[in-house]
């Protein structure tokens, strides 16, 4: 077994794209077979970009399995034989069934090597075919075309032509047939279907390279490294030396509170755009405040980074740089631009044209210290750093351009005495810089490349690039993309802290609030995050989402990889009184159908089991009510016959806690009746281990009534959290919270497909038929299964 640094060399000699070999080392089973491919063709070999494509489809077609022959294919695509997918899979087919004894020209021969079918052929076929389906085609029109392509396309004469060809040559002859589309041919929308797994694997082989918020828009147009303006050239030499030409970013959160949605959007744009490189990325802490910071975020900040499938290259901490940025601020003072000032906040605000009443726009002035000698401006400095002066007596300035029409000009406070000690400096220092002096520093420092900054940062990039240029170091590139921002819910750090400590929520990590704690709690898989932010791409404006939109993006993603089954939320018991005591059928049931590498489980069909209370209704009178009433029956899924209703049982408060039903295995034809729909059940069947009680459902709901909330509790809406205190899954839950193999496998074949930890709770997700999709809440003990719905099937639900 070759290594995943091996294997990307090899396919990279090959001529395969850095960003294909990244998602070709991903699938093993396929990268195994590439290589045993590549080694036998030689490496050397001349692939050109189509044969390239079409050997990875060889490749993806094996899987990992060694077929006899496997190489003749091969190198029929090598040799430009073999041209299209199709003939790769008619060749691959006739190796498979001849074995030892395939030859090449059998194999051409099978795969439609050297058959010329020409454009007036397939013309005289088409025509021909149309003919003899000329009265079908009138009455169903345009309806019809998409299937007569797929017929077309597999007449034998026509099997190896030109796939290209057919299109123009139908059109025109369908055209000729019925006219222009006319309102008879207006469908009405339909519903699109997912793809079957299987088939979005293809698509994926199929259409790369793939386009990414990466290669695309804000991102994509980004610079190259070593391209970005200096002041001072023979910087970026060093700079490049530096970074050995890697693209070099970072992300630099305050560690003043919990990351939220909007942060992950940071967090990808910076450690995607990285890995889409082949770069590193910095996790820096921007702890240059200690007075807001609290050990909690740190290690919380950082294991939201791990969650969403990031590695920071190293983690940093700006105070790491306190010493540097001391010396630098040495450096400015003595190129005469910065100076010590004892303004008061207000003087300040009146030097940079704030008037009486608040209002900008005034006279800007220079303050009475802004033309100190540099030599007092040095001592004065020295003197903050010692302790002379208490917070707010004297702060250093740079000396910047009041005539300048942007604010981020007017000379920016750099450093400040703050009577606090730092949690990683201690009481070594008794003035700290601000944002605006470290961030760009700092950058520097660290060699960044690219510094990815949210919009509202736009008016900074002049004083970012001026105070690297006063100090005389590599000024890296700052450049703007637009911040994500939710509706419908709070994001607010303070508005949070309310919450949390007013207990209206559970925490901060409570299901309903968007923190990337509570995102994950919920249920929501990283991976999921990934392909919704990858969705709305990047730009340079804010992008504002609503809830909604989130949600039916982490539904599209659960859809495609979790396995189903039945639970009952608030159940009823059923009994069927025609069947025995001991009756029992095991019926099966895909996990996902349409998804057989899911597998199936056996569900036990007998004389007891539970369905959803709303599930039947008593009203025989609603003709929209499909399900279970006195006069009507209703299908169990998978279960061969129809239940009917017979009589019911109630307690004391008159509330049904039984229905006594019939089995119709008993029709005059013998023949099941066609129910008008089919609910879930989950069997009452002790042997089995079934049913599994559920102690609490928790079923979440958006957490507060207003559409544009403000965070105000009264505001707070009493269904945000509603608990079913008697739901019951099938027993087949346990064989899915234990996490088998093809959960992770089928989830893998998402292109945003993040590992998790497998002994956390959270990632025990299924699709409960019909209801919802669910997860283990972190609450959740051996004996008291808790469940969060993370989220409905549909949109719109209440
Ligand atoms: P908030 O005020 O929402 O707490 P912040 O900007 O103070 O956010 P930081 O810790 O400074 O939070 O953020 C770290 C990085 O994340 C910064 O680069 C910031 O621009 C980015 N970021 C913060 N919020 C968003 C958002 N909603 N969308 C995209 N990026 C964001
Ligand atoms: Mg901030």
């Amino acid at each position: 077994m070759s290594s995943v640094e091996e294997l990307s060399q090899l396919f990279a000699d090959v001529g395969f794209e850095e960003a294909k070999v990244k998602e070709i080392v991903k699938n093993k089973k396929v990268a195994h077979s590439l290589e045993e491919l590549v080694r036998e063709a030689g490496a050397r070999a001349e692939w050109d970009k189509g044969k390239r494509a079409l050997l990875h489809t060889l490749a993806s077609s094996l899987k990992g399995a060694t077929v006899t022959g496997q190489n003749l294919v091969a190198e029929g695509i090598r040799s430009g034989e073999l041209k299209t997918s199709l003939q790769v899979d008619a060749a691959l087919k006739y190796v498979k069934r001849a074995g030892e004894g395939a030859t090449v020209a059998e194999m051409h021969a099978e795969s439609g090597v050297g058959v010329q079918v020409t454009e007036d052929q397939v013309q005289a076929r088409v025509v021909q075919y149309l003919e003899e389906n000329r009265a079908k085609i009138e009455s169903e029109r345009y309806k019809l075309v998409p299937g007569i392509f797929a017929q077309i396309k597999a007449l034998p004469e026509l099997k190896w032509a030109d796939p290209r060809l057919f299109k123009p040559i139908i059109d025109r002859e369908v055209l000729k047939i019925l006219g222009p589309k006319d309102e008879r041919d207006v469908v009405k929308k339909e519903k699109k279907k997912e793809p079957k797994t299987n088939d979005k694997k293809k698509a994926a082989v199929e259409e790369a390279p793939k386009r990414t918020m990466f290669s695309e828009g804000f991102l994509g147009d980004l610079h190259k490294v070593g391209e970005n303006p200096q002041a001072y050239p023979e910087l970026m030499v060093e700079h490049l030396k530096a970074t050995g030409g890697k693209v070099h970013t970072r992300f630099p959160p305050e560690p003043n509170g919990y990351l939220h949605i909007g942060h992950s959007k940071a967090i990808m744009v910076n450690f995607g755009y990285a890995k889409h490189h082949g770069g590193v990325c910095y996790l820096r802490f921007d702890d240059t405040n200690p007075e807001a910071e609290a050990p909690e975020y740190f290690e919380s900040i950082e294991r939201m980074v791990a969650w969403l499938g990031f590695s920071p290259w190293k983690i940093t901490y700006s105070s790491d740089y306190f010493d540097q940025l001391y010396e630098l601020a040495e450096v400015l003072i003595k190129n005469g631009k910065g100076y010590i000032c004892h303004c008061t906040a207000e003087e300040i605000r009146r030097g940079r044209g704030i008037k009486e009443d608040g209002t900008p726009g005034g006279e800007r002035l220079p303050c009475a210290h802004r033309e100190r000698p540099i030599e007092e401006n040095l001592a004065e400095f020295r003197n903050m750093r010692d302790g002379k002066y208490a917070p707010g007596e004297a702060i250093l300035r740079m000396k910047q351009d009041l005539s300048s029409p942007s604010p981020q000009m007017w000379d920016l406070v750099a450093y400040r005495v703050l009577n606090a000690p730092h949690p990683r400096t201690g009481s070594k220092w008794r003035i700290y810089p601000t944002y605006d002096f470290t961030h760009c520093l700092v950058d520097s420092l660290e060699n960044i490349t690219h510094s990815l900054c949210t919009a509202e940062f736009y008016l900074s990039r002049e004083s970012y690039e001026w105070l690297c240029d006063q100090v005389h170091v590599f000024r890296p590139a700052q450049r703007e993309y637009g911040r994500l921002n939710i509706t419908g819910t709070v994001l607010s750090k303070r508005k949070i802290a309310k919450l949390v400590h007013e207990k209206y929520v559970r925490g901060w990590d409570d299901p309903r609030l968007f923190t990337l704690e509570a995102i994950r709690r919920r249920g929501v898989p990283p991976g999921a995050i990934l392909s919704f932010i990858n969705t709305l791409g990047v730009t340079t404006s804010t992008t504002n989402i609503q809830v909604v939109r989130f949600e039916s993006a982490i539904r599209k993603y659960l859809e495609d990889t979790t396995a189903r089954l039945m639970f009952v939320l608030d159940p009823i018991e059923v009994i069927v009184d025609n069947l025995p005591e001991d009756y029992e059928e095991l019926v099966s049931i895909p996990y996902r159908p349409g998804t057989p590498e899911f597998g199936e489980r056996t569900v036990p069909f007998s004389k007891r089991f539970y369905i959803e209370r709303s599930d039947f209704s008593e009203d025989t009178s609603d003709k929209e009510f499909f399900r279970l009433t006195p006069a009507q029956s209703v299908g169990l899924i998978k279960v061969p016959y129809t239940i009917a209703f017979k009589s019911l049982e109630r307690d004391a408060n008159g509330k049904i806690t039984r229905i006594h039903a019939h089995y119709e295995n008993d029709t005059p034809d013998g023949k099941p009746r066609k129910p008008k729909t089919y609910i879930q059940w989950v069997p009452i069947a002790p042997r089995h281990g079934s049913p599994i009680p559920v102690a609490e459902t928790r079923v979440y709901n958006q957490l507060f009534t207003s559409e544009n909330p403000s965070g105000d509790p009264a505001d707070i809406n009493p269904y945000s959290e509603v608990i079913y205190p008697s739901a019951v899954v099938e027993h087949n839950f346990r064989h899915v919270v234990s996490n088998s193999p093809w959960v992770v496998e089928s989830a893998k074949q998402s292109e945003f497909y993040v590992p998790e930890e497998h002994d956390r709770k959270e990632v025990c997700r299924f699709q409960a038929m019909r209801v919802g999709y669910f997860t283990l809440d972190k609450d959740s003990t051996h004996d008291r299964i808790i469940l969060n719905r993370i989220v409905s099937l549909k949109d719109g639900s209440k």
